[in-house]
């Protein structure tokens, strides 16, 4: 029998900067795997971080057999960290987790259940969010509502990356040669048998997120560009707008005129100009963000790069690309 079909789960765990979180993310996973013995492994991937993570990583992985580190070359962000340690993953079915242990681990075994009874990928819901600002929860919950207003893709609302998926499923998502990867929305597309299983997410355990603002932005345009072009169909709408505008205006000039044989004055001139300039900006900044995501895409570069990995590897590594 081949290594690869021994082993039954898989956890992946992207880690960017969370040396304080680790220890006790193991030690709650030391129970979660107990029952599933040498056939277990937990992938580590450290996103280039900037404490002490990496050693805290190499350490553990020296006292404990079944974990794996794979160290990646500079921070890719997380969706791309994640993507390294599913193409490690050799287990036939693959468990994601966050490193903050704000989705509890516990839930692998009723995931594995419901697995059981047919599914291909389970995704955890969340129906409380405890300890995460005010900010965070209203932009989460404005954006999967604009995201599935937006998209074709029926994409599961207030999901993350906490899921069990099996082989087939992975293997649907990894032969997606995509860069702007929106790990969610891309288990969503390939189909098959999907259920979500609802649990309240608390808050990290230590350390701040891992996402401020600006990587929320570049999260949030790349999953809309990556499952919708009706930001694209804009331009026609605002065009059909901007000349029913004009034909009213037209009215007022004429009327205008005629009252008080004068031109308009500049007050107008002011308001369509700076109206349409920025119509026209917005316009050409949604073409941008397509045009640029094709301009990365059309380069091909590899996702990432593997700086050092250590672990149970015993097949030969083939380079992640
Ligand atoms: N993460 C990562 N690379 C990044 C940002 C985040 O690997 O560039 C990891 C982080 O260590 C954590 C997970 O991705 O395990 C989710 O990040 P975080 O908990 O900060 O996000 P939040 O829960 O606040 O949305
Ligand atoms: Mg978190």
């Amino acid at each position: 029998m081949s290594e690869e079909s021994q082993i039954t789960i898989s956890i992946v765990v992207p880690c960017l900067d969370e040396e304080g979180a680790i220890p006790s993310l193991l030690s709650r996973l030391d129970d979660v795997v107990a029952p599933y013995g040498t056939c277990a492994e937990i992938i580590l991937v450290d996103d280039g971080s900037k404490d002490r993570t990496w050693s805290v990583i190499e350490a553990a992985c020296e006292r404990e057999p079944k974990l794996r580190g794979i160290r990646l070359s500079a921070n890719r962000g997380h969706q791309i960290a994640l993507t390294a340690g599913l193409e490690a993953a050799r287990g036939a079915r693959i468990f994601m987790l966050d490193a903050d242990l704000q989705d509890p681990p516990e839930l692998l075994a009723d995931m594995m259940h419901m697995m059981d009874q047919g599914y291909d990928v389970v995704y955890g819901r969340r129906i409380e969010r405890h300890g995460e600002t005010f900010f965070k929860r209203a932009t989460a919950w404005v954006f999967y509502r604009i995201l599935n207003a937006m998209s074709d893709t029926d994409i599961p609302q207030d999901t993350g990356d906490f899921r069990l998926v099996n082989r087939r499923a992975l293997d649907a998502v990894l032969a997606m040669p995509e860069r702007a990867r929106f790990v969610r929305g891309m288990f969503a597309w390939v189909g098959f048998k999907q259920i979500g299983i609802e649990y309240p997410r608390a808050s990290r355990t230590s350390g701040e997120t891992k996402y401020p603002v600006r990587k929320m932005v570049r999260f949030a345009v790349d999953a809309m560009t990556a499952f919708s072009t009706k930001p694209l169909k804009f331009a026609t709408r605002m065009s059909f707008a901007s000349l029913g505008f004009s034909a009213l205006m037209m009215i007022y000039v004429l009327y205008s005129f005629a009252i008080y044989q004068t031109t308009p004055g500049w007050a107008s001139i002011v308001v369509v100009i700076s109206l349409f300039s920025g119509v026209q900006l917005l316009t050409l900044g949604i073409l941008g963000e397509y045009v640029g995501r094709l301009c990365v895409e059309s380069k091909n570069r590899p996702l990432y790069y593997v700086a050092d990995e250590i672990g149970s590897r015993l097949t030969a590594p083939d380079q992640g690309n």
